[in-house]
Parts: C-alpha cells; sequence; structure tokens
C-alpha cells in the first residue's frame, strides 16, 4: 500500500471516495531516473545497522563480535550486489556511487595500465554521464588522448565506430549501458567482446541498468562496471564498481587509507549504505520480470495518452530500451515553458541552468536534434512506486498544457 489509509474505517465508509487529485500525492513523482525512493524494506533493514542495539561495529574490526557481525553483513551485501550482475562477490569493490566507481575505473585503469612512453588513449561516447565525460576531460588535461563518439539518432554506439577509433595505444573504452536521459540500451556485449579481443579494457556504465533490464558481466565482456543503489531503491551515497579478476584487471586506488576493498578504496565502509544496497540490488532481481513488464504497460499508457497530441516525438530508441526512460519533445514548445506549466508533475528537461543561459540537453543535441528541438526535450521517468492513476493525470496534465500553450502562440502570433 502506497497512500496511508485514514486509520478510523468507520469515517472512511461515511465519506465519498476520494477524487485523484485527493488520493495522489503530487507533485506527482515522474523522475525516477534521477534517483529513486528507498523501498520501505531496505529502509526497515538499514536502521538495524546504526544503534547500540543494531550492528553498528566497525567491519574492519577483527578482535571482537561487533565487528565480525558488521563484516559478515557487508560481505552478504557483496553476494547480493555480485549476483545481479552474475559477478563473483569478490569482483565487487564498494564507493560512494557511481559517480565515484566512474573515476575509480578510469582513472584507476589509465593509472594502473598506462605505459610511460606511450601516450595513453580513450575511447567514450559525446553523451555519457559527467562523471564519465568529466574524468576523461581531466585526464585530457593529464595529457591522455580522449575520441568521444558520436550516437546514432537513437543514442546508440556501434561496434564499427569503436573499431575505426581504435589505436595500437588506446587503453581503455568508456560506454554506458543505458543511457540515462534516453533509456537507450547500447550493444555493449558485441563490442566487449571485440574489445577483450585486442586486448583493450572496457568501462561501462551501468548506473541505469542494473535492476531495471537483466544485467550479466559475462554477457557485457566487460573488465569494469559503475553501479549505483540509489537509482534502484537503495540509499543515495553507496555504489559498486565491478573488477573483473578472470582475466585479471588491476586499477590503481584514487583514495588512499587503510588499505579497504584489498587496496582498491580505502575508508571504514558504510555497513548500514551497503546492507541497503545488498537489499534493493537482491529485491530488484527478485522483482525484475514483473517490473519491467508493469513499467512497459504504463509506458504505453501514458504514451497513449499523450499521443492525442500533434507534433510528438519520442527521443531515442523504439525497441532497445528501458520501459521506464520517456523522452519526448513537443513541436513548438520549449521544455522550460512546459515545465513551468506542468507544477503537478516532478520530471526532468536534461537541460542545466548554466548561468543566465538554459543550455539544452548535450544528449539531446548529441543524437542531431536541432537546438530548439533539444530545448523542447523532457523526460518522463517511471519506476516502483508509479501507478495507472499517476500516468493518466500525468499524461493529462500534458495534454492539457501542452495544448493550452500553443493556443497562446497562435493568438499571440
Ligand atoms: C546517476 C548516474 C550516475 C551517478 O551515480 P551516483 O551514484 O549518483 O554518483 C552515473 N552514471 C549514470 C548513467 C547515472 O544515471
Amino acid at each position: 500500500m502506497r497512500w496511508p489509509i485514514p486509520s478510523t474505517p468507520s469515517v472512511w465508509k461515511t465519506r465519498r471516495p476520494p477524487d485523484l487529485k485527493q488520493s495522489m500525492k503530487t507533485p506527482v513523482y515522474l523522475d525516477y531516473a534521477a534517483t529513486t525512493p528507498v523501498d520501505p524494506a531496505v529502509a526497515e533493514l538499514m536502521a538495524g545497522y546504526l544503534t547500540l542495539d543494531g550492528v553498528f561495529g566497525n567491519p574492519a574490526s577483527r578482535s571482537h563480535g561487533y565487528g565480525w557481525q558488521a563484516e559478515a553483513a557487508v560481505e552478504n551485501a557483496r553476494r547480493q550486489v555480485a549476483q545481479l550482475i552474475g559477478a563473483d562477490p569478490r569482483e565487487i569493490v564498494w564507493t560512494s556511487g557511481a559517480t565515484e566507481s566512474d573515476n575509480l575505473a578510469i582513472k584507476g585503469a589509465v593509472g594502473a595500465n598506462c605505459n610511460p612512453d606511450v601516450r595513453p588513449h580513450i575511447i567514450t561516447s559525446a553523451i555519457e554521464h559527467k562523471a564519465v565525460l568529466d574524468t576523461c576531460s581531466w585526464l585530457e588535461g593529464q595529457g591522455c588522448d580522449v575520441t568521444r563518439l558520436t550516437p546514432d539518432a537513437t543514442g546508440q554506439i556501434a561496434l564499427s565506430q569503436v573499431e575505426q577509433a581504435l589505436r595500437p595505444e588506446t587503453l581503455l573504452v568508456s560506454l554506458m549501458l543505458v543511457n540515462n536521459e534516453l533509456g537507450t540500451i547500447n550493444d555493449i556485449g558485441k563490442i566487449g567482446d571485440m574489445l577483450r579481443e585486442r586486448g583493450v579494457l572496457f568501462h561501462v556504465d551501468a548506473a541505469q541498468a542494473a535492476g531495471k533490464v537483466p544485467v550479466n558481466v559475462s554477457d557485457l565482456n566487460a573488465d569494469l562496471v559503475a553501479l549505483s543503489a540509489h537509482k534502484v531503491y537503495g540509499p543515495k551515497g553507496v555504489g559498486a564498481l565491478y573488477v573483473r579478476r578472470s582475466p585479471d584487471v588491476r586499477i590503481e586506488a584514487q583514495i588512499h587509507g587503510g588499505g579497504h576493498e584489498r587496496g582498491m578504496r580505502s575508508g571504514t565502509l558504510p555497513t548500514h549504505q551497503i546492507v541497503g544496497m545488498g537489499k534493493a540490488f537482491d529485491m530488484a532481481g527478485e522483482l525484475l520480470e514483473n517490473e519491467m513488464a508493469r513499467l512497459e504497460a504504463l509506458r504505453s499508457r501514458f504514451l497513449e495518452a499523450v499521443g492525442e497530441l500533434e507534433g510528438v516525438t519520442l527521443n531515442g530508441h523504439e525497441t532497445q530500451r528501458v520501459p521506464g526512460i520517456i523522452n519526448l519533445s513537443f513541436d513548438g514548445i520549449e521544455a522550460e515553458s512546459l515545465m513551468l506549466g506542468l507544477r503537478e508533475l516532478a520530471v526532468s528537461s536534461g537541460s542545466a541552468c548554466a548561468s543566465a543561459t538554459m543550455e539544452p540537453s548535450y544528449v539531446l543535441t548529441a543524437i542531431g536534434l536541432s537546438e530548439a528541438q533539444a530545448h523542447a526535450g523532457l523526460r518522463f521517468s517511471l519506476g516502483r512506486f508509479s501507478t495507472d492513476e499517476e500516468v493518466d493525470f500525468a499524461a493529462g496534465q500534458v495534454v492539457s498544457v501542452v495544448e493550452r500553450l500553443r493556443e497562446r502562440r497562435r493568438t499571440s502570433a
């Protein structure tokens, strides 16, 4: 049950049933790709790992039961996270989130594997998350060469593009599995297979993929995979990096301290966060099939209702995509003004407010949209707690606000 039912059922019965607006929490949350609420079962579990009556010990404490209990909880969570992606628990390194995982993977791979006589070359794409793009730019400043591939109109990178960009000094390729603005899924497995053959390291940002679509590190042929808890109903501030053991992948630590996580990432492990991520990943695996089908149905329901409007473009790939992310452009309408009209919905425009001017989404520009079209892009992302009622309400709001804005343009023209 999502919405609290009044505690006095007799009073409840005498009132007429609440209408949509009363029963639904507004603004309706349609920004699950930005972050998800923690699942109540996860929150409840986490609370048992904080206080004196819970498991609060330092997992690195070897001399008493407080430490041993915490360590056992951390290792159980490591198994849960590994299981969702078909990895060995020994391949999981805890981090503070996918941003840190991307940094550790990219800087760590370059640091541990570069030959001082050769200028290292990195290949990535123009629509990666900033955690990858900014890390690559920083390395560029440190003397690396970076190639940023342009995706096709659907947001996919082709195997042949990666192949053509390879050089003898290419050390690492970093590509995302699912794009956070478009929901497009890349054909990572084929690319990984080719890179393995060429002996090039492959990092995959799977923050938007794990728990949303089946992910298996063997099928991906990836060496490094970044994961985040808060995109999958776990807490913010915890993530993981998958580091392949066979063939053995070496990365250089970016945070030095007590040598935790086999020297790859120092710092006292946050047991409560890690237990939360483990539980969230375990649940995501359990619910995956059901949730994919349910979100697919909600997506269709939303698109069908919004399809009432003329001049709507679905940005991204029609079939190779996660069901929960819907990126739409509305002809003649700026996402910013549409968002102002959609006060009852919590959505995202992908535009970054850079000083006084609103920059259009770099992802939409990179897939070939004009500046005006990119400015018109709006991302609706659905998740575990989205309902038919919310989707119907959201679509109704979109249709009426778009019609109103277009009418205003017509009358003022
Ligand atoms: C959210 C996200 C990140 C960053 O993850 P954090 O855990 O918030 O640091 C990285 N990559 C992608 C694709 C994301 O969606």
